[in-house]
């Protein structure tokens, strides 16, 4: 599978990445995040919300699991992080195959429930500001996003 990466050197440029990538988005687009703990999810899906109109302040939905917001699209803004267990069903299809863009932080942890067409984002630590981001476009639609926001 191809990869496609960059380096992001302060908050703003990975909110600008994000805004950039919102605009291009479509309904049903679902976007898989990891990263540890302040690798900056959260704030690459405020940059995300932005650039799909959201108006609204984006926080972290890690006590509510799922947060919806109205954008040009809808955005289903999702952490799984204290979802206990991976296999149990708590409607994440209907957001998935929804009119939406949904994102989910910490993915991994439902694996078993993710749609097998996704782009698949990792954010890596690399200093106080710096922070590396890595690309993972699984279908061809997202495979012709990464060509064109990469470009
Ligand atoms: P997560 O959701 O992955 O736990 P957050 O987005 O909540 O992480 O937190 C990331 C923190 O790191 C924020 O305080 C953000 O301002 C800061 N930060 C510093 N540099 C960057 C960068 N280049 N990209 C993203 N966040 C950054
Ligand atoms: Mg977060």
């Amino acid at each position: 599978m191809k990869k496609f990466e960059m380096n992001l050197y302060n908050t703003e440029e990975t909110q600008g990445f994000a805004e950039n990538l919102g605009a291009k988005l479509w309904a049903g687009a679902v976007l898989l995040l990891e990263g540890d703990l302040g690798a900056g999810k959260t704030t690459f899906t405020k940059g995300l919300a932005k650039g799909l109109g959201v108006k609204r302040t984006v926080n972290s939905p890690t006590f509510t699991i799922i947060k919806e917001y109205q954008g040009n699209l809808p955005l289903y803004h999702m952490d799984v992080y204290r979802v206990s267990d991976s296999d149990e069903d708590l409607g994440f299809d209907e957001y998935f195959e929804g009119e939406g863009v949904t994102v989910v932080e910490w993915a991994h942890l439902i694996d078993s429930q993710l749609p097998s067409e996704r782009l698949e984002i990792s954010i890596f630590h690399r200093g106080d500001n710096e922070r590396r981001i890595e690309v993972v476009p699984a279908g061809e639609q997202y495979e012709r996003l990464c060509e064109e926001i990469f470009k």
